[in-house]
């Protein structure tokens, strides 16, 4: 029977309790055991794939194609296990399913209500997912007490029940500190477990987020308040060495042993984390650094760009390389030229959709072609590289994305149905047609040229890389960008669709149709990450980086 741990926040949002769950979940899996993990989102959207990264941060990806929560990356960044659709379930996706059984007359006549019909829909989903784990961690988004996730807290409430021994109700809150008054303060961690209580939920673990470490006296306080015994509230101080030391924090504390007992686990033995201790020892004992410009559009707000970030600082670990990010505003680029590109040691244009910003994105790309400096393009950033080769290489002034220009004379990326019809003519879009109805989504293989940088740096001649978008290169285009000196180094396993293209003539230039930062993690990096991040090493000394030079 699997375990199911249920992880819950009080007071305020934004505690960390993916990261924190993803972490325990790390510890668990040193331990042996076989870990899985999920997100249960409040909102109603079906999945985040219709949400602007303004509000709720990145869009995820998984392998099977599901556009997900920003927490599922943290999942994989942190656990060998894989994540997928059956991972992460909204609001939207249970009234999804509950209508469409009512809609088939599954429910016999009966009247449909939250509780059961709801609630039954929820624990389906959860032992669904969990099933075949030793362990499965269910994180509910949003805090105790929100309307919205209440329907989730009475289904977690239930199987609580139903499993016993086998459930655990680890409680995530705030203790501030009140500098005015030069005191943590314990109050909001008790209303907020009283909050829990009052619907039936009883904590086991209180993880307390605070500046300074919970004092013995307030831990038997918040003991005394909340019947969580003293030694399961455990402070979870601010990981000053990055993420990545989280798992260590809390294992010191002996949070994994306090599971472990609980849950009755068997386990391989105690916690091994010199993995994780390598890779905050590579984060805080680098020597070199490099800063890499981000060319896009919602650059200030962090979560974004979540995977990115993180694929960058993964891919300087190998050498110890600290990487800089800095963030640019495509638009900026736009309005006062590409001064601001002037120190930097490495480009990067990452996924995006729309107009806004685009020209920019292409002025970026065209200095660091230009000036040598190292280009990675993703996904909108590869399409705007063949834009910008086809203007300015190809002489094709006018080439451009229909995203943009549905009526280009050079359509140089389109929807797969805008040029690929019988005739060979390439076709552009009516003024009718919509966004083009599906994205290219998910885990897909790609074929590698050999004596290619992309060959090089995967050492692979097929890779698996995950997508998300619904523009191609337009295949009518090939051999006009081939005879211009773009070489084409990927394409899909019936070679129908370009995925990276590449130029020889540079130290290091790559885009890819695909998402590599979705598959990065801090224990194994990614190939052209890591690639990447020391080209821009190279350069900045003045040599040619190393796959580069061997071609
Ligand atoms: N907007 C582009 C497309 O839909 C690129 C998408 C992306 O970068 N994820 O094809």
């Amino acid at each position: 029977m699997t375990s199911l741990v249920f992880v819950t926040g009080g007071v305020v949002s934004s505690l960390g309790k993916g990261l924190s769950s993803a972490s325990l979940a790390a510890i668990l899996e040193s331990r042996g055991l076989k870990v899985t993990l999920m997100k249960l989102d409040p909102y109603i959207n079906v999945d985040p794939g219709t949400m602007s990264p303004f509000q709720h941060g990145e869009v995820y990806v998984t392998d099977d194609g599901a556009e997900t929560d920003l927490d599922l990356g943290h999942y994989e960044r942190f656990v060998r296990t894989r994540m997928g659709q059956v991972n992460n379930v909204t609001t939207g996706r249970i009234y999804n399913n509950v209508i469409a059984k009512e809609r088939r007359g599954d429910y016999l006549g009966g009247t449909v209500q939250v509780i059961p019909h709801i609630t039954d829909e929820i624990k389906a989903c959860v032992e669904r997912c969990a099933e075949g784990y030793d362990v499965a961690m269910i994180e509910i988004g949003g805090t105790v007490g929100d309307i919205e996730a209440m329907p989730f807290l009475e289904a977690i409430r239930q199987l609580g029940v139903e499993y016993g021994d086998k459930a655990l109700f680890m409680h995530l809150t705030l203790i501030p500190f009140i500098k005015a008054a030069n005191e943590t303060k314990t109050k909001p961690t008790q209303h907020s477990v009283k909050e829990l209580r009052s619907i039936g939920i009883q904590p086991d673990i209180l993880l307390c987020r605070c500046e300074n470490e919970v004092s013995e006296d307030e831990r038997r306080k918040i003991a005394l308040f909340t019947n969580v015994p003293a030694k399961a509230v455990i402070s979870a101080l601010d990981a000053r060495h990055g993420i990545y030391e989280i798992p260590m924090l809390l294992h010191e504390q002996g949070l994994d042993d306090l599971v472990v007992e609980k849950l009755g686990l068997e386990t391989t033995g105690p916690a091994n984390l010199d993995d994780w201790r390598e890779v905050v020892d590579r984060m805080e004992h680098t020597r070199h650094e490099v800063t890499v410009g981000m060319v896009g559009k919602y650059v200030n707000h962090s979560d974004a760009y979540k995977s990115l970030t993180e694929a960058l600082v993964h891919g300087g670990l190998r050498h110890r390389i600290k990487v800089n990010i800095r963030a640019l505003e495509s638009e900026d680029i736009e309005r006062e030229g590409v001064d601001a590109l002037k120190d930097l040691d490495a480009i990067l244009v990452p996924g995006g959709f729309g107009e806004r910003g685009f020209e920019g994105k292409v002025q970026a790309i065209r200095y660091a072609r230009e000036n040598k400096v190292p280009y990675l393009g993703i996904c909108y950033g590869m399409q705007a590289a063949v834009v910008e080769y086809a203007r300015h290489v190809c002489g094709l002034p006018e080439a451009i994305s229909t995203e943009i220009s549905p009526h280009t004379p050079d359509p140089v990326i389109g929807l797969i149905t805008e040029w690929l019809d019988a005739s060979g003519k390439v076709e552009t879009r009516s003024e009718d047609s919509d966004l083009g109805g599906t994205m290219r989504l998910g885990g897909q293989r790609c074929k590698l040229l050999p004596d290619t940088l992309a060959r090089r740096t995967y050492g692979e001649d097929v890779i698996r890389e995950r997508h998300r978008h619904r523009f191609e290169f337009n295949n009518h285009y090939r051999d006009t960008l081939r005879e211009h000196g773009m070489v084409l180094s990927g394409v899909s396993m019936d070679e129908t669709l370009v995925e990276i293209v590449e130029l020889p003539d540079h130290p290091w230039f790559l885009g890819c149709q695909f998402h590599p930062e979705f598959t990065s993690s801090p224990r194994d990096g990614h190939p052209l990450f890591t690639g990447f991040i020391e080209a821009a090493l190279a350069c900045q000394q003045g040599e040619l980086p190393a796959e580069v030079a061997s071609l």
